[in-house]
């Protein structure tokens, strides 16, 4: 059977950007929104994610004396991208990062703080907010699917993928999808692409990122790359698209440990015992290329337990403690009896590096490998979403955000700064959402 549906605005995926889009759109109580999704039972990347969000210029920031703003914070993620191609876009992202995190906690009421224990590479003071009790992005999604989900002019459409674009002369007019074994064929005045990259399409991984191998997937399932298919055919241009969301702190139970450890004195070594690297001279999707260099791709993280102290509010540290993937050592003999690596070798990688302190047993370690959690090259955007051409002329009706769209790590993964994920998803989907309650 077919149902047709006609709405203002139609949103594909209730993922960060989705969501974000749909409920600053729908503030205007004219405007009616359809939100497609294809799974929430699957889920979004943004619900497995940290929940971190990256923003300059916090109340939360300011409270604890911490000077920041949208400058410092584009300034930042420009400095390790070196993308110079995408600032506009970055200062677009940035100068509504703090609007959107005062908006979640003060009008929709999710808690919300700086971490100031989440120190992160290229990160000049502590910007990443999150939930005070450390439980991930999924309460939050959680959270903000359910505002969406009470308001009456939003049709949240669960178990519903869309399967394509609605073209009429050049113009974007809707989409089409599937639902419980009916065609859907929505009609509407914007059409906004919100869901997310490729990372689980093994054929455009081979396609785009052939040398990361075959790496483990720390993403969902959804992330199938759908809009690439729809987009091509309308001479979209696509950007960075090797660049990814690498992790090279992922434990061989394929939960993650707390990026923060180097800077609390993790210490990295190999399977011959050496330690290969300084831990603070990457972040964790640089260090992810770093590992993979490693013999067997694999490595040991090493830490004790005043880091531990610190590192274990995270809800990566309970995930992989409950996974199995940390173990204890009393002393230097006894990881290196565990870890069966020479303990001369073993006592001397543990040696700080100048300037760093000194580990203490006893020791906690875990085995990590590399691996990656989303892609980060997509459609060419304007800073208001617009999905753009190689000769810079738009798609009209159509915009995207999120992982659909160019990220902001440049054309290297070594460029992704910790946030940036979520700036892109929830930054756009602000920009855009205010943009179509207004009418624009
Ligand atoms: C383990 C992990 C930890 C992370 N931690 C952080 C972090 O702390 N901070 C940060 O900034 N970033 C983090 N990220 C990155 C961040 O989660 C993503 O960049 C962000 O979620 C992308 O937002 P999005 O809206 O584009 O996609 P998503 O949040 O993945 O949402 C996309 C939605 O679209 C749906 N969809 C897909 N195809 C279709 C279709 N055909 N029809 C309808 N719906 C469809 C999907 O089911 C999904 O619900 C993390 C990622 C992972 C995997």
């Amino acid at each position: 059977m077919q149902e047709d549906i006609e709405v203002d605005v139609v949103v594909a995926g209730a993922g960060a950007a989705g969501v974000m889009t749909a409920l600053r759109a729908s503030e205007n109580p004219d405007i009616v929104v359809a939100v497609l999704e294809k799974s929430m039972t699957e889920g979004c990347n943004a619900g497995v994610s940290s929940g971190s969000l990256a923003a300059g210029g916090t109340r939360f920031q300011r409270a604890v004396g911490i000077e920041d703003s949208a400058q410092r914070h584009t300034d930042d993620i420009l400095s390790n991208s070196g993308d110079e191609r995408h600032r506009d876009l970055v200062v677009a992202l940035c100068g509504v990062a703090a609007d959107y995190v005062h908006w979640i906690a003060d009008e929709l009421g999710y808690p919300m703080d700086v971490g100031i224990d989440m120190a992160r590479k290229g990160m000049s003071v502590p910007r990443l907010h999150a939930d005070p009790a450390r439980v991930g992005g999924g309460p939050l999604m959680t959270h903000l699917r359910k505002e969406l989900a009470d308001r009456p002019n939003v049709a949240l459409l669960d178990e519903a993928p869309v399967t394509g674009l609605r073209v009429e002369d050049g113009r974007v007019v809707g989409v089409t999808g599937r639902q419980g074994g009916n065609d859907l064929v929505v009609s509407a005045g914007a059409t906004v692409l919100a869901t997310d990259g490729f990372a689980g399409n093994r054929a455009l991984m081979q396609e785009f990122c052939a040398e990361l191998g075959d790496p483990f997937h720390g993403g969902v399932s959804t992330a199938t790359g759908d809009s690439i298919g729809w987009l091509r055919p309308l001479g979209v241009e696509f950007r960075n698209m090797s660049a990814c969301l690498r992790h090279g702190q992922i434990t061989l139970h394929g939960t993650r440990v707390n990026p923060a450890l180097p800077w609390l004195g993790a210490v990295l070594v190999n399977r011959r015992g050496q330690r290969f690297v300084d831990e603070q001279a990457h972040g964790y999707s640089g260090l992810a290329g770093v590992i993979q260099a490693q013999p067997g791709g694999r490595a040991v993280m090493i830490w004790d337990a005043e880091a531990q102290q610190t590192a274990q509010h995270s809800e990566m540290m309970r995930e992989s403690q409950q996974a199995g993937a940390l173990q204890t050592a009393p002393d230097v003999a006894g990881l290196a009896e565990a870890l069966r690596l020479d303990p001369r070798a073993l006592a001397s990688a543990l040696t700080p590096l100048p300037g760093r302190r000194a580990l203490v047993g006893p020791f906690h370690y875990a085995w990590l490998t590399h691996g990656v959690l989303t892609t980060q090259g997509g459609a060419a955007i304007d800073t208001r979403g617009h999905v753009l051409r190689p000769d810079g002329t738009t798609i009209p009706g159509l915009r995207a955000g999120g992982g659909v769209a160019v990220g902001l790590a440049g054309s290297d993964s070594s460029g992704y700064s910790s946030g940036n994920g979520l700036l892109s998803a929830f930054g756009m989907g602000w920009i855009i959402g205010n943009d179509l309650a207004l009418g624009w």
